[in-house]
């Protein structure tokens, strides 16, 4: 592959990892394939840096992120756009940083994805006040995470339905099917109440 040819697919990979939901998920998607192509390890802040900060932004989408993380990916990717070699490196570097200042990584750390799409940080829940009982949720739940009965006539006492969260692999296919909207999705950390 030419250099030219480099830099254009980093342009690729840049333009998928803008296609995710979560910006800790992009910066992690765009040092992965970086790693996996055009980086050709020729100088140390670049080679080292992206291996380093592929570790380090896994274990933020993970729910396992640190204060330490922070100040190691501020370090790396200052490093990576000061002394890397080539624009490829530099382009990593600041793509990360970009993140950095935003906030977003910061939350990671407290336990939220404030885009709700890092699974270990949400919860699909049904609200029992507003469950109906119908098994719509039931019938999609291709992980057999969802536990109830459905009501049938001229009999009473059902309980509502509920999401056995170990299970759950959070494909978020039943909040589709929900008739009464009694499917949410929340931070882990959140509670729901019984008529939220
Ligand atoms: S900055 Fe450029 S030269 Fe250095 S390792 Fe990265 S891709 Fe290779
Ligand atoms: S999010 Fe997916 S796995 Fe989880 S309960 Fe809903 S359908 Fe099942
Ligand atoms: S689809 Fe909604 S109303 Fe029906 S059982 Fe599931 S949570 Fe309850």
């Amino acid at each position: 592959m030419t250099e030219l040819e480099k830099e254009l697919k980093v342009e690729d990979i840049k333009a998928a990892a803008g296609q995710m939901g979560c910006p800790v998920q992009k910066a992690l998607y765009f040092v992965t394939e970086f790693l996996a192509g055009p980086m050709c390890g020729r100088c140390f802040p670049c080679a080292m840096g992206s291996y380093e900060a592929r570790i380090r932004l896994g274990s933020l989408v993970a729910g396992s992120g640190s204060e330490d993380d922070l100040l190691a990916l501020r370090r790396i990717s200052a490093d990576m756009v000061e002394a890397s070699f080539c624009k490829k490196g530099k382009d990593t570097g600041k793509f990360i940083l970009d993140w950095l200042d935003t906030g977003v990584y910061q939350e990671h750390v407290a336990g939220r994805c404030p885009d709700r799409k890092c699974a270990a940080m949400i919860e699909y829940r049904i609200v029992p006040g507003k469950c109906i009982s119908c098994g719509e949720c039931k019938d999609v739940c291709k992980d057999l995470a969802i536990h109830g009965e459905k009501k049938k006539p001229h009999k009473s006492g059902y309980l509502p339905f509920e999401i056995r969260q170990k299970r759950c692999t959070r494909c978020g296919n039943c909040i589709k099917v929900c008739p009464v909207e009694a499917i949410v999705l929340v931070d882990a950390k959140a509670t729901v109440g019984a008529g939220a």
